[in-house]
């Protein structure tokens, strides 16, 4: 039937159209006849119309035509009877007529569909392959619209498909006929994103066979855009790059970057970044931090812009508010007490503190925090710093932090002044910071304010008895004599100042006082300078930084605010910082560490750059001469530098005329691999104090045979190298290191407190060992376990590369990306030399 068809098609092709002559060749078969009869019946509906209407005069011309020619012997009847049949028959003929017709037509329209579908679909191959360039070429505009304009899209498919379509529409408006069946069938397969996927590679398919087989014109072009289309395909499996690169993010990218940090930057999910770092062969987890090269190339990866921020753009994010006039409230004012030695600053802070703190208060416990606050008679609040002398206060200003309003200078009245007193003045006034003249000790017989005031008169202190601005008051620490006096006039001179600060802002702050207290952790006391300093703040201090734990005021009290002027203690640091060191709140632990990060850097290459003596060569050069005396080398790594000096001065002192201890390097933080390489030339041991070596070192040195010996007391440091110095190294009891966890995740269990979900990395995790937390290769924390899970059970040992629950006994402080060190305790020989 279809081939049939297929001739006929070709055979009427033109027929209908151009004339009538090829029907006639036709008609042996059924239906070339029904195309002869509607050829007829073009003409004989009318006439059969005629007839068929019934009208008199045309029944009567018949009849009186058919009576003519009647044949002989017939009767009217018969002839009546004939004449119906006749008229019967041609009735029929014409119904027979009519229905061919129908048919006829029918068919023809049949014809032509199939006329118009094999048009069509040779238009649509054509049509597909149009599309599918244009489609390529409307992707790559869309790629470039999408970066130039960067703003979110709104649905990823919407914007695709009318471009898409337009271009296809084009040329296929030249047969407007067709048009519409092509677009139907288009819009049928565009119905669901699948069916527009298989129009895409039915299109893809066609062309190729065609090209294959047909070799037309656009043979080339097919297959440039099957390309194309395997390409997107290609980069869609990839990464979903096609969705992503509608938002396009300027990426600020500082040198080194924590993952989900950079995720977070990105605006994807921590999920894909490490997935794609992986692909990357970059092993990490979310919490670790990458070099700012891999990290550009996870960002252009994504789709994204890099902005390299220069190192110290980190420290912006520490908001610099010019507070308005508006905020500012009045403050107390913060005081330090400058003098010559020995004219009783010290006495005098005392004084002031027990007259106002102790009596004042009564039971108070006055606690040395490195400055304190006082009320005066009158009711002024006073914060005194408790660091008395010049050192602490141009230390302190040399870090940037101006802590002082006003300078009491002591000047003894048996004494007057001297070259400390002339210093304290330069100093004052350099810092254009107001005196007030504390003419002490006037308790003594000998003593002569007088003196002490024409004195000043040299110096440019001129006080009020000399009818100058400088107030003067004579006191005695010793008595408390005019330690009231003293205390209002510092109040009147405050008010003068109109000392304001805005308490309702991130904190800023500057470090009076730090240090690493055993029980507690790293402590620092802040004085607030402006805003309010709160209980988990996160804050970044000189190169540490930490998340407010505690508050503990001058009267070791909890607080959970501190105001400008309070001085506080805090806890809850990751580092000791150093007095002077400015202390700012941030918004997030990310931006905290990362300042804190590249302060660390900053000071390491500054501190690098200084002791240029401590290149690797010039140390091995060292050690080198001087073969005479025997020695021991050594190195040195410690968590902070008050540390590794205190164990290099003791080394120093080990020693006799045969044998001294050579101190090849010291440094702080982790043991790393130039030091293992240092210590194998020189066949020196490494020692580290509170620090472990990096993974790396770790390697090397048990390739090189480096030992790497860890203390966590310094004395026990020292009585070792005493020992190996003197040959006397006997056995002793040692830890061993079973095993490595990472710390993945903290979860917070009621009833046991903060679990660590850990994966081992290294050897067993077991319960009943020793821990350390490492946090950056310092030891933060040492201890037990109070609990090994694996899974929901308790567990003794955990094997390296599974996951596992611990918990520490009372230390709470774990963090993801800490690692926990699992160390047993063994009798074994010594053998430092
Ligand atoms: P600083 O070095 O300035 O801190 O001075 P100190 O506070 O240590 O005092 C030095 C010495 O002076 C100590 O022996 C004090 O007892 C003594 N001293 C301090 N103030 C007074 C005072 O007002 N009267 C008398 N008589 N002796 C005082």
């Amino acid at each position: 039937m279809s081939d049939n068809d297929e001739k006929k098609t070709l055979g009427v092709r033109g027929g209908p159209r151009s004339g009538n002559v090829k029907q006639s060749f036709s008609h042996g078969r059924t239906k070339n006849v029904v195309v002869e009869t509607k050829r007829k019946r073009v003409v004989k509906p009318k006439t059969g119309g005629a007839a068929a209407s019934g009208s008199e005069s045309a029944r009567s011309q018949a009849f009186s035509g058919d009576s003519a020619k009647r044949p002989a012997g017939i009767s009217d009847a018969e002839l009546e009877r004939r004449m119906k049949a006749l008229q019967a028959a041609k009735g029929r003929e014409a119904e027979e007529a009519a229905r061919r017709d129908a048919e006829e037509k029918q068919r023809e329209e049949e014809r032509q569909r199939r006329r118009e579908e094999a048009e069509a679909k040779e238009r649509e191959q054509r049509e597909a392959e149009e599309r599918a360039r244009a489609k390529a070429e409307e992707e790559e505009r869309k790629r470039q619209d999408a970066e130039k304009a960067a703003t979110p899209a709104a649905a990823p498919a919407a914007p695709a498909a009318p471009p898409a379509d337009d271009a296809a529409r084009a040329p296929a408006k030249q047969p407007p006929r067709k048009q519409d069946k092509v677009e139907k069938d288009r819009d049928q397969s565009r119905g669901r994103g699948k069916g527009r996927d298989d129009g895409g590679r039915r299109a893809g398919k066609l062309t190729l066979n065609q090209a294959l087989a047909g070799g037309e014109g656009g043979r080339q072009k097919s297959l440039a855009a099957m390309k194309r289309k395997q390409e997107r395909a290609r980069q869609k499996a990839m990464g979903g790059a096609q969705e992503r690169e509608k938002v396009v993010r300027d990426v600020q990218l500082p040198e080194t970057i924590v993952v989900s940090e950079l995720a977070n930057r990105m605006a994807e999910r921590v999920g894909d970044v490490v997935k794609a770092l992986m692909n990357n062969g970059m092993m990490v987890t979310q919490n670790q931090t990458i070099d700012a090269d891999t990290a550009e190339l996870i960002i252009e990866e994504f789709g994204h812009r890099v902005v390299r921020v220069s190192d110290s753009d980190v420290e912006d994010v520490i908001a610099q508010i010019d507070d308005s006039p508006d905020a500012l409230k009045p403050r107390p004012p913060v005081i330090t007490v400058m003098g010559h030695v020995d004219h009783g600053k010290t006495s005098l802070l005392d004084a002031i503190r027990d007259a106002k703190v102790v009596s004042g208060e009564a039971g108070g416990i006055t606690q040395h925090i490195g400055a304190y606050q006082v009320t005066t008679s009158s009711g002024t609040l006073l914060t005194f710093l408790d660091t008395p002398g010049h050192a602490a206060f141009t230390s302190m200003r040399a870090r940037g932090a101006q802590v002082t309003d006003i300078v009491v200078l002591v000047v003894a009245a048996d004494d007057a002044v001297m070259p400390q007193t002339i210093e304290a003045i330069n100093h004052a006034k350099a810092a254009q910071v107001p005196i007030i003249v504390a003419i002490n000790k006037c308790d003594k017989p000998e003593a002569n304010p007088d003196k002490v005031r024409t004195d000043l008169l040299q110096h440019e202190v001129i006080v009020e008895a000399m009818s100058g601005d400088v107030q003067d008051v004579e006191v005695s620490a010793q008595t408390g004599q005019g330690l009231d006096e003293l205390l209002e006039a510092i109040a009147l001179q405050s008010e003068m100042l109109e000392i304001q600060a805005n308490p309702n802002r991130a904190a800023e702050g500057a470090v009076i006082e730090a240090q690493l207290d055993v029980g507690r952790g790293p402590v620092a006391t802040v004085l607030v300078q402006k805003g309010t300093l709160k209980q988990g703040d996160i804050f970044v201090v000189g190169e540490q930084w930490g998340k407010v734990r505690a508050l503990i005021n001058d009267r070791g009290e909890r607080v959970k605010t501190a105001g400008p002027s309070v001085p506080v203690e805090v806890l809850g640091l990751n580092g000791t910082p150093e007095a002077g060191d400015v202390l700012n709140v941030v918004e997030t632990e990310a931006q905290a560490r990362e300042i804190a990060e590249y302060r660390q850097q900053a000071a390491k290459e500054k501190r690098a750059a200084a002791g240029a003596g401590t290149s690797l060569e010039q140390l091995l050069a060292k050690a080198k001469e001087d073969e005479n005396v025997s020695e021991l080398p050594i190195l040195v790594k410690a968590d902070v530098q008050g540390s590794a000096e205190a164990i290099v001065q003791a080394m120093e002192k080990i020693g006799n005329e045969e044998v001294r201890v050579r101190v090849l390097h010291s440094g702080v933080g982790a043991i790393t691999e130039s030091d293992v390489g240092l210590a194998e030339a020189s066949g020196a041991p490494v020692l580290g104090f509170n620090v472990r070596a990096n993974a790396p070192a770790r390697n090397s040195a048990n390739q090189k045979g480096v030992e790497i010996r860890y203390y966590s007391v310094i004395y026990d440091l020292v009585d070792d190298v005493k020992a190996a110095a003197s040959g006397l190294l006997g056995a002793e009891v040692r830890e061993n290191f079973i095993g490595y966890a990472e710390i993945k995740e903290v979860f917070k269990v009621s009833g046991v407190g903060k679990v660590a979900g850990c994966l081992v990395t290294e050897g067993i995790a077991r319960r009943s060992a020793g821990v350390r937390l490492l946090r950056d290769d310092v030891v933060i924390h040492e201890g037990t376990l109070k609990t090994l899970k694996r899974f929901k059970d308790e567990v003794s040992e955990v094997q390296s590369g599974q996951e596992c629950g611990m918990a520490f006994e009372n230390y709470e402080d774990v963090r993801p990306g800490d690692v926990i060190e699992i160390f047993e305790r063994e009798e074994i020989e010594r053998k430092l030399d």
